[in-house]
């Protein structure tokens, strides 16, 4: 059997460990490229003597030192910053997993892009700021997408072999979050605690802060939104409580293919790594009698209206969901940090949205200009309010 290049940007996260978690399952079936993290130097260099990458990278440029020391006689490249995880990404591989949290993650994976390799997308938040530029930058290097959201990944699994003129909907199925139940007056006194504490994934802490506010799902829309081109129209939401049916496509002939599976995200990895094949996990088998009873609400975007500014921000289009990710990453690092309150964040990005109208981006730098600005005006926003 050939072995298959990776490397995995977000190595030490929350979709990184799944991943490795996989590749060590068919560990003579891969050579591992590149491995990186923020700053969590110990994991990082742990990992790559484990999977003797070829190099391992660092966001923050203080670690540098600190890597280096801890790879030291094992052959192994060590490099920090940003320019060096760019460089990492456009080492030529069979696969890039896309794992860093926020539009941190957009300029390598672009650069993955760049080189025509295949990028198993988790990081949305990439593809919701950069929109029309990462689409055109994969058609343009012939690349390919293959997502890993859950959502997402069953969508595409569920067009497989079809026809996109065919579709009359994609759902994109919502678990509603830890607070789905919760009144308003509760959701004020939210802690990020109680945030982070999601009723069926486990999950880094900014999308787990981002399922509770349904943020998550405002994102998924635009992510689908730009995958799976049927227009924004054909798109909808549904909250399933049970995290089961991952999402659904209805053909115009009636039929509604869905894909189904345990809340756990070697699945949908899985299924891009070894994609358009299969690969053995030790995943829980799916028990349908155990769990017995599937639900289904509508959403309620009184309490929750992240997923209407989500709608309306790619109705915009343009620059408008690069703003709103930059809004949201803010003000959900200071919810976080315990600045503002739970309800706030929303209430932020629509501020952030109402006052910062900046024409298309065509380029990367572009989109990374309107980010850092509208970061700039969120925090600003956030001091004076
Ligand atoms: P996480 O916080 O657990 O991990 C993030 C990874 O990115 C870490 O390795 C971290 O070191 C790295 N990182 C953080 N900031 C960085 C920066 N500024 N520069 C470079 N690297 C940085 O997050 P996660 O839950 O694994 O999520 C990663 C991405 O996958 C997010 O975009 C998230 O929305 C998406 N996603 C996650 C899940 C999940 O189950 N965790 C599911 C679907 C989609
Ligand atoms: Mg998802």
């Amino acid at each position: 059997m050939n072995q298959r290049s990776i490397s995995i940007f977000g190595a030490t996260g929350s979709i990184g460990a799944s991943t490795t978690d996989l590749l060590r399952s068919e560990k003579g079936k891969w050579r591992v490229v590149a491995l990186t993290a923020q700053s969590s130097i110990s994991e990082l260099a742990q990992l790559a003597r484990e999977f003797e990458a070829e190099i391992a990278v660092v966001g923050d440029e203080r670690c540098l030192g600190e890597l280096r020391d801890a790879l030291a006689g094992t052959g192994i490249e060590a490099a920090a910053g940003k320019a060096a995880l760019i460089e990492a990404a456009a080492r030529p591989v069979d696969l890039t997993v896309a794992g860093i949290v926020g539009c941190a993650g957009l300029a390598p994976t672009m650069a993955a892009i760049e080189q025509g390799g295949t990028v198993a997308l988790a990081n949305k938040e990439a593809l919701v700021s950069a929109g029309e530029v990462m689409t055109a930058a994969v058609a343009r290097h012939r690349a390919t997408l293959l997502p890993v959201d859950s959502e997402h990944n069953a969508i595409f699994q569920c067009l497989a072999g079809n026809d996109l003129a065919d579709v009359r909907w994609i759902t994109l199925t919502a678990s509603g979050g830890p607070f789905r139940e919760w009144s308003e007056e509760r959701l004020a006194a939210a802690t990020p605690v109680e945030a982070v504490r999601h009723p069926n994934w486990d999950m880094g802490a900014k999308i787990s802060v981002d399922s509770a506010t349904m943020m998550n799902k405002g994102l998924e829309l635009i992510e689908a939104f730009h995958l799976f081109p049927v227009g924004l129209d054909r798109l909808r939401i549904l909250v399933h409580p049970q995290s089961v049916i991952h999402s659904m496509v209805e053909y115009r002939d009636g039929s509604t293919l869905a894909q189904l599976g345990p809340s756990d995200m070697r699945v949908p990895i899985a299924s891009a790594l070894a994609w358009p094949a299969r690969m053995n996990t030790t995943c829980d088998p799916l028990d349908l009698a155990a769990i017995g009873t599937l639900s289904f609400a509508a959403p309620d975007e009184v309490r929750f209206p992240a997923t209407r500014l989500a709608r309306e921000a790619a109705e915009a289009g343009g620059a408008a969901p690069a703003v709103l990710n930059a809004a949201n990453e803010v003000a959900v690092a200071a919810f976080l940090a315990g600045q503002i309150g739970f309800t706030r964040i929303a209430a932020h990005v629509a501020n952030v949205l109402e006052t910062y109208a900046p024409s298309a981006p065509a380029s990367l730098d572009d989109v990374l200009a309107v980010d850092s600005e509208a970061r700039s005006r969120a925090r600003l926003l956030m001091e004076t309010a």
